[in-house]
């Protein structure tokens, strides 16, 4: 419980297009090493580069949406 004082301002906001989840690991399909790990590769949100929040003066969607 917080009381009578609001939250505190954060700086910056979730990026709208990943959602805050702005890093992927994707299997690229070669299977496992010789190890046997996964072979896989990252791959960052477009729009927010990887951070996961946007400034919120520079909110863009990527698809046009409005
Ligand atoms: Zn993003």
């Amino acid at each position: 419980m917080t009381g009578l004082n609001p939250a505190p301002h954060t700086p910056a906001r979730i990026c709208p297009n990943c959602d805050g989840f702005a890093t992927a690991a994707v299997t690229s399909g070669l299977g496992r090493d010789a190890s046997g790990h996964l072979r896989t590769i990252t791959v960052d949100c477009t729009a927010c580069h990887g951070h996961g929040t946007t400034p919120v003066r520079a909110v863009q969607l990527v698809g046009g949406r409005a």
